[in-house]
């Protein structure tokens, strides 16, 4: 966390993780701009987006890490997850493989960053109710093993997208405040 100005301004970088195509970019997209791209194209160029919350009458500064699609070779390097101060951990509802990955995810993030990260398990693409393949249940279950919050929430029709955040960097505001 790097605290600027008269102590009144925060900025968290926050990354978010999870395997390919699981809508991590359009996680990003929707809450840092309140876009969605139906097209899945690799994400080029762009490191992270900076998206300002007000908490407490505070000017939070959330800048929230996508990875450059680095995750289909299994190379997302330490620099991505270097002062990372909070993580949303991202599977698709619809693909139970990406569900499974999420032990794995944890595993790179306790490498890379400690305990005191704050942590959220997301069940993204839940409006794909009718092809679900990981139970609300399933998700919960995990989450409070692992001891993340959990929430689940669809990039397309916004539902909890800025929930998400918002909790995570309530947390984060929790423990640094
Ligand atoms: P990333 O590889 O994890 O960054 O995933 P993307 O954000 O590129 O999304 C992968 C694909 O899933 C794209 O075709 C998106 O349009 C689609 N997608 C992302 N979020 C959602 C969602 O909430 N619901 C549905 N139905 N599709 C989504
Ligand atoms: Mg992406």
């Amino acid at each position: 966390m790097a605290e600027a100005g008269g102590g009144e301004e925060y900025l968290f970088k926050i990354v978010v993780i999870g395997d390919s195509a699981v809508g991590k970019s359009n996680l990003l997209s929707r809450f840092a701009r309140d876009e969605f791209d139906h097209n899945s194209k690799a994400t080029i160029g762009v490191e992270f987006q900076t998206q300002v919350v007000e908490l407490d009458g505070k000017e939070i500064k959330a800048q929230v890490w996508d990875t450059a699609g680095q995750e289909r070779f299994r190379a997302v390097t330490s620099a991505y997850y270097r002062g990372a101060v909070g993580a949303l951990i991202v599977y698709d509802i619809s693909r139970k493989s990406t569900f499974e990955s999420i032990k794995r995810w944890l595993d790179e993030l306790n490498i890379h960053c400690d305990t005191t990260v704050a942590r959220m398990l997301v069940g993204n693409k839940c409006d794909l109710e009718n092809i679900r393949e990981v139970s609300v249940d399933e998700g919960k279950g995990l989450a409070e093993e692992e001891g993340l919050f959990f929430i689940e929430t669809s990039a397309l029709d916004s539902t909890n997208v800025n929930k998400a955040f918002e909790i995570v960097i309530r947390e984060i505001y929790d423990k640094v405040s």
